[in-house]
């Protein structure tokens, strides 16, 4: 067993707050007094609703429409420091399809369902290194369908099994992508039903969008969505993450992703920024809407087991045991 099991969650705090803090049933809170606060940033005054727009510094990213939060974190972590806006393309160039076509990764996930973790009240963006060089590439599930069986294909051939997450009425109007998501053994989870920026809701329409998608994935798969939500844009509130919590969920952000959304994101700017962001136990995302996605984690996907990583369901990545759960690749002479 792990000893600081989910000592990387990162947890809320009102600022200026007159009432204690968040109660957590986690160990080993670290005073607040020692901690210290994110820089607050606010996000564009427009939005594009197809895409999460607070993928660079999401930690330090709160919407300016919701309460002014501090995110503090339970054990010190590098990781969660706000990061440059973009890499240095010179230092995390990807190779090319052709030249990274003969890797193969050393370790793959074993078939699931794999052992779903309880929720927690708080924020998870990044996972400690378990000294297994563990990674996890997740999918928003939105927007566009066209890609998403070169998407599923490449994951095939990179023999990686992830978490997809799926906007409800996305599941609604293209179920039988979701279908083959679960057909091709990967995990489920939650990016809402509406898309509509959770920050601003209450309690209750955050548990009618957590509700409605849960059932209508489920209906679809037989697996439940619990206990993974990615909320739309990356944007909470204490609200929301308590509403979420109290519905069987944890709000999962990122510890970096493709940046697919900004203008000017070729496969090769994608594939440098997730490098970039890259190490062991790091959360990373991508959209599946974008066709240069494919190349990109294609690629990207390839760099990194060739480092000897091993991509896993994020259930996998906060697994008590996740050894238990890899099958080594034998490889022929
Ligand atoms: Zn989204």
């Amino acid at each position: 067993m792990r000893k600081w099991g989910w000592g990387v969650i990162v947890v809320l705090l009102l600022v200026g707050c007159q009432q204690p803090a968040v109660e957590l049933s986690l160990p080993t809170l670290m005073p607040v007094a020692a901690l210290p606060a994110a820089p607050m940033a606010t996000l564009p005054a427009t939005m594009d609703l197809n895409m999460d727009v607070a993928t660079a510094v999401p930690l330090a990213s709160p919407p300016a429409t919701s309460t002014p939060l501090t995110v503090i974190t339970l054990a010190p972590d590098p990781e969660l420091t706000p990061l440059p806006d973009l890499p240095s393309e010179n230092r995390f160039t990807c190779r090319t399809e052709a030249t990274l076509t003969a890797v193969s990764p050393i370790w793959i996930v074993r078939p699931g369902p794999w052992p779903r973790p309880a929720a927690a009240a708080g924020l998870l963006g990044h996972y400690p290194d378990t000294g297994l060089k563990l990674l996890h590439l997740g999918f928003d599930v939105e927007g566009d369908p066209y890609f998403v069986g070169d998407l599923l294909d490449v994951l095939d051939k990179r023999q990686v099994k992830t978490t997809m997450f799926v906007l409800g009425s996305w599941a609604d109007t293209y179920p039988e992508w979701v279908q083959e998501f679960a057909r091709r053994g990967h995990e489920l989870a939650t990016h809402g039903y509406s898309h509509a920026d959770m920050s601003s809701m209450t309690a209750s329409q955050i548990s009618a969008e957590l509700r409605d998608t849960e059932f209508s994935i489920n209906s679809l798969t037989g697996q439940t969505t619990k206990p993974w939500l990615r909320p739309p844009f990356g944007s909470y509130s204490e609200t929301s993450v308590q509403a979420a919590y109290a519905a069987g969920y944890t709000t999962v952000i990122w510890t970096g992703s493709a940046n697919d959304w900004r203008s000017g994101m070729d496969a090769d700017k994608m594939c440098a920024t997730l490098r970039y962001y890259a190490s062991p136990g790091a959360i990373l995302y991508a959209h599946t809407n974008r066709a240069e996605v494919v190349t990109a984690v294609d690629r990207f996907i390839a760099e990194m087991q060739d480092a000897g990583y091993t991509f896993v369901p994020l259930s996998l990545l906060l697994a008590d045991d996740p050894a238990d759960w890899l099958q080594r690749v034998e490889v022929e002479d």
